[in-house]
Order: C-alpha cells, then sequence, then structure tokens
C-alpha cells in the first residue's frame, strides 16, 4: 500500500468505532451487549446480523459473513483496503499526509479524481449561490424546489464559459490532465482544454457514502443534449450506481421500501416533496448491478413507469432482473401524461405513497397482461414461453413452483408442461451456474473445537495469555491455522502488552475458521472472573488429555506391531517411552 503511514494505519483502525461506521448503513438497535440489523449482505427480514461494540466486530449469523470496521466498509461500499482506511479517517477528522503518488497508479488515480470532483462540487455550489447563479436560483424556485433540497443534493450551476472550472483548477496548481480523466475537462484540437458542463444545472453523482464518483447537468432552457453526464472514469462505471442512493438510504431502510425513478430531477423533485425513498439509473435502462445495489437496503422496490409503450417495454425488462434477484417489485403507472415531478407537485407525498401501496406487483401485474394476452391457443401459448422464459430467471424452486401454478392458471396450459420447458431453460443455462443449489457460501472447515474454546478464552480474556502460553499447550494444539493464530496472539501480546481483537482476527487466512471465531466471540457472553480461570485450566487440560490419549494410542499401536515382530529392543525403547509419557503427565504445571 504504502501510501498510508503505518501509525496512521494504526491509529485509524484503533479509533474506528464499528457501531458508527455500520450505522451509515444499517440500522441497529441494541440487544444485550450487541447491537443487532438487518444484514446488508444478504436478504433477511429478521436481524441476524449482529455487531459487537467492545471487540469491534461484527458477524452475520444469517449468510456468515464477519469482520471488523474496515472489512465492513470494504464489502458494503466495494472499496479497496486503502480507501476504507481513508474513508474512516476523514470520518474521524485524522488527517492522512499525502505524499506524492506515483503517476499511473491506479489507486493515485481513483483517489485523485475522487478529490478532484469533491473541489469541483464546491466551484458548482460556489457558483450556484454566487451574484451568477441568480436565474438559475429563480428558475429551481418556479419548481418548487427548496433550499434544503438544494444543500441535500449539493446542486450547483456549470456558468455558460469555456474555462470557467479550468481557470479555477489552474489556481489550485491541479494537474488538467487529471480534470480531463474525470471528464470535467474536453481537449480543443489544438489540445488545450475547456470545460464539459457548461450552462447547467449540476448534479453531483455519489456513492452511498457520500463521495462524489461523477456530475449530471442538466440544461436550463432547451439547449440540447437536455442532460449531460460525465463518461465513465477510473471510478464511475454507469451501470453500478444509483442516483440518490446515499440522501435515500436511510429512508429505504426505515420504510422498507425504495422508490425507482428514471431521471436526477425526479428524484430531486420528490425528495423536495417528501418522498426521500427514491433512486434514479443513470441515464440507462436498469442494469443488474444496479438491482443488487438496491438489494443491500431493501428487497422491495416501487418503479413508477411511464405510462406508454416505452414504459411498459421497459418494465418488462426489469421484471426479469428483479426476479433473477429475488426482489420484490411493484409497477407503478402514473395517471396519463403525469411524470413524478408533476405528480407529487400536484398531488403531494401522501397520495404517491398510497398510489405505491396500491400498485400490482410486477408478478401479479405481468400475469394480469398475460391473461389478457389472446384468446386462441396459439397466442396463449406464445404468452407462456414468455412466461417460461422469465420462470427460468428465479432461482427459488419453491417460488418458481408457485408462480407455474398461477401462469397455468392463467393461460390454461397445462402446469407440467410448463414446468418441463422450465426445466430445459434452466438446464440450457445452467452451463453457466455450476454451483450445486443450496451449497453454502463458505464450506464447512474442520477446527478442532477444544482448541478454539481455548483460543477464545485468550481473545477475550488477553491477561490470560501468558498462563497458556507457561502451560506448554500450544505445542499439543494440531498442526493448523488455530495453532499459529494461537501463537500469533501469545507473540503479540508478549510484545505489546494488549491485543486488538478485532485487526488480529482478520489475519486469520482461513475463511471458515475465521467466520467461526467472529461468530463466537459475537455470541459469547462474559464469565465472571473466578469462572475465567476455571473455564481456562478445564480447556487447557481438556486438550491436554486429548493429546495424552492419542500419544498412548499410537504408542500401544506401535508396541503391538513390535510384539508381533518379536522385536525386544523396540518393545523395550517404546515401553521405557510409556513411562515418560505417563511421568510427563503425572507432573503437569497445574492452573488450580
Ligand atoms: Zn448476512
Amino acid at each position: 500500500m504504502g501510501l498510508i503511514p503505518e501509525e496512521k494505519v494504526e491509529e485509524i483502525k484503533s479509533r474506528a468505532d464499528i457501531v458508527e461506521v455500520v450505522s451509515d448503513f444499517v440500522t441497529l438497535r441494541k440487544a444485550g451487549r450487541n447491537f443487532v440489523g438487518l444484514c446488508p449482505f444478504h436478504q433477511e427480514k429478521t436481524p441476524s446480523f449482529t455487531v459487537n461494540p467492545e471487540k469491534q466486530i461484527f458477524h452475520c449469523f444469517g449468510c456468515g459473513e464477519g469482520g471488523n470496521a474496515v472489512t465492513f466498509l470494504m464489502k458494503v461500499n466495494a472499496m479497496t483496503y486503502p480507501e476504507a482506511l481513508r474513508h474512516l479517517a476523514g470520518k474521524m477528522g485524522i488527517q492522512i499526509p499525502r505524499k506524492p503518488q506515483p503517476p499511473g497508479e491506479n489507486q493515485g488515480v481513483r483517489s485523485a479524481i475522487l478529490d478532484l470532483n469533491e473541489k469541483a462540487a464546491s466551484f458548482f455550489t460556489g457558483n450556484l449561490q454566487g451574484p451568477g447563479g441568480r436565474e438559475v436560483r429563480d428558475y429551481l424556485e418556479k419548481r418548487g424546489i427548496r433550499e434544503e433540497t438544494l444543500k441535500a443534493f449539493r446542486l450547483g450551476f456549470a456558468r455558460n464559459e469555456w474555462t470557467g472550472l479550468r481557470k479555477t483548477l489552474e489556481r489550485g496548481n491541479i494537474p488538467l490532465a487529471m480534470a480531463q480523466q474525470a471528464g470535467l475537462l474536453l481537449p480543443r484540437e489544438d489540445g488545450s482544454l475547456y470545460d464539459r458542463f457548461r450552462g447547467r444545472v449540476m448534479f453531483p453523482i455519489e456513492d452511498a457514502s457520500g463521495r462524489v464518483i461523477a456530475f449530471g447537468g442538466r440544461v436550463i432552457g432547451d439547449a440540447e443534449p437536455k442532460y449531460l453526464n460525465s463518461p465513465e472514469t477510473p471510478i464511475f462505471v454507469k451501470g453500478r450506481n444509483l442516483f440518490g442512493i446515499r440522501q435515500a438510504k436511510e429512508t429505504i431502510r426505515r420504510k422498507g421500501y425504495a422508490v425507482l425513478v428514471e431521471g436526477y430531477f425526479d428524484v430531486i423533485s420528490l425528495w423536495n416533496a417528501g418522498v426521500r425513498n427514491a433512486l434514479a439509473s443513470l441515464g440507462t435502462a436498469l442494469t443488474t448491478d444496479q438491482v443488487h445495489l438496491i438489494k443491500r437496503y431493501t428487497k422491495d422496490v416501487a418503479v413508477i413507469f411511464d405510462s406508454d409503450p416505452a414504459g411498459r417495454k421497459a418494465l418488462d425488462r426489469s421484471l426479469e432482473m428483479f426476479l433473477a434477484a429475488d426482489l420484490e417489485a411493484r409497477a407503478v403507472f402514473l395517471p396519463e401524461g403525469a411524470d413524478p415531478d408533476d405528480f407529487v407537485r400536484s398531488s403531494g407525498a401522501e397520495a404517491l405513497e398510497e398510489l405505491v401501496q396500491r400498485s400490482p406487483t410486477f408478478m401479479d401485474y405481468y400475469l394480469e397482461t398475460l391473461a389478457g394476452s389472446g384468446t386462441t391457443i396459439a397466442a396463449r401459448r406464445s404468452a407462456a414461453q414468455g412466461a417460461v422464459a422469465m420462470l427460468a430467471k428465479v432461482d427459488d424452486p419453491i417460488k418458481r413452483n408457485l408462480l407455474l401454478k398461477r401462469i397455468s392458471e392463467k393461460t390454461g396450459l397445462d402446469q407440467s408442461v410448463l414446468k418441463g420447458q422450465v426445466r430445459k431453460v434452466v438446464e440450457v443455462e445452467a452451463g453457466k451456474v455450476p454451483v450445486a443449489e443450496g451449497s453454502p457460501k463458505n464450506p464447512r472447515t474442520e477446527s478442532n473445537p477444544l482448541e478454539l474454546d481455548l483460543v477464545l478464552l485468550m481473545m477475550e480474556y488477553p491477561f490470560r495469555i501468558p498462563d497458556v502460553a507457561g502451560s506448554g499447550v500450544l505445542e499439543q494444539f494440531d498442526a493448523g491455522t488455530l495453532k499459529n493464530f494461537a501463537e500469533t496472539l501469545v507473540d503479540t501480546f508478549s510484545r505489546d502488552g494488549r491485543i486488538d481483537v478485532s485487526n488480529l482476527a482478520m489475519e486469520i487466512p482461513e475463511e471458515g475458521v475465521r467466520q467461526k471465531i467472529l461468530k463466537m466471540l459475537v455470541q459469547k457472553q462474559p464469565l465472571e472472573e473466578t469462572l475465567v480461570e476455571r473455564y481456562l485450566w478445564d480447556s487447557i487440560g481438556q486438550i491436554r488429555r486429548k493429546w495424552f490419549r492419542k500419544q498412548h494410542e499410537q504408542l500401544r499401536r506401535k508396541l503391538l506391531s513390535a510384539q508381533e515382530r518379536e522385536d525386544g529392543a523396540l518393545c523395550e525403547a517404546l515401553l521405557r517411552e510409556k513411562e515418560q509419557l505417563l511421568n510427563r503427565e503425572r507432573n503437569l504445571p497445574k492452573g488450580i
């Protein structure tokens, strides 16, 4: 990594509070010593995602994900390790000295573009608030957009000039080539650079944690194109982001559903009217990545479509995606001719929420249209073919059978015939999904439960680590992950006089073992002081007994074969060994 000094990494890791970090993404409530919430890594209705503030770790009892604040951010936000650290540092106000970054290094480019976007966003908001922004402010005001909404979305203005942003960047000594790579500047034929966005209301496009990853610009008036977006850059892939996710995620969680609209302005206008769970795709048809992004926050999406044929076509396309992602989606059709902006402005937020509640699920909608799709057998058969293709996308066999039944009822086609067709389609596509149904994400890893118990005690009560080390029991561990990790605990404690559980646990290379340890740490109740000692020596005693039993068993077998071969010398040696083993067992240091 090399970009963040080691001591800063330590500071960030030791000061980060996992409850605070997770709370940006998951609504947590206190449950005993832990906090629980709905897991952002799998879909669930009852919380099994557990955060333990004392040990600074999380574990999901549903899907097995687990880790510390840094790994949480990496997973939930698709951040790299340094990005997660920088994000935490920013949250806690820890300054990271910037070392000059080697040019062309991807990591450097990514964070440079993020920095640059942040500066550009400030430049645009400054323009909007300044004297030159008067006309735009009037325009927005006429559309009913309040000050608070402008701030929430960090709306800005790119003045109608060729080099406004460029000059500002030049004054800040920011390399213009980077701004070109960020899609903010464009080259003229002579190679000089000019502003991409001119004479437009600017919408910063943020990721879930509020980093500006790109911009959208809308013309004021009738110029073309009406909307202009940043091009794709190292930090911006259109199909992977949703406009409004940072602002909406909290309400989406609270309300339990998201509203999906088409444009930025719809999101803003809905927010302005009090509908604060709206998202928009970024000038493209909805993608699978976007569907999965939504799924992190909710399983229920109300999709607002235009009531025209294009809108209905868009609905068909997204239905398959929602089904494949196992998302519950509702198809919301606004009254003829209305767009979301008109609708909330004339009817209000409650009316929209009511409309959403009354809207059919995609599936119901689909089945309704299917039923009305024709009276001839041929028409019904072709409708059924569409249904089969769609059903093949449904992974859950129970759900699939249920739908099959309904389709059969609607079309009058035989269930078993439909079933056979679906199976065929699934089998054809099965080549790309070799994973057996219901196979767990992480294969069960064998780890000796006695050793695991002792390692957990060491992690929970580090001041007992010297006792464990002194007992010599680690030599009696089976060779493997747990033994190595126990030795790391001993080394770390003797070096630092303390251990950082949440970070050390991440060093366990085997995922299965790591997850099991996190799970048990989250589950464990603290022991009474007197019991800690008892448990510890109990645990050591059990591992020892097991080890001795194994040694005796091995000796017994060797002895047996030596006797069979009538090898007197070997027999004698083995008997001496047995004697020594028994002596060792008798003279073990006792803890209590
Ligand atoms: Zn989970």
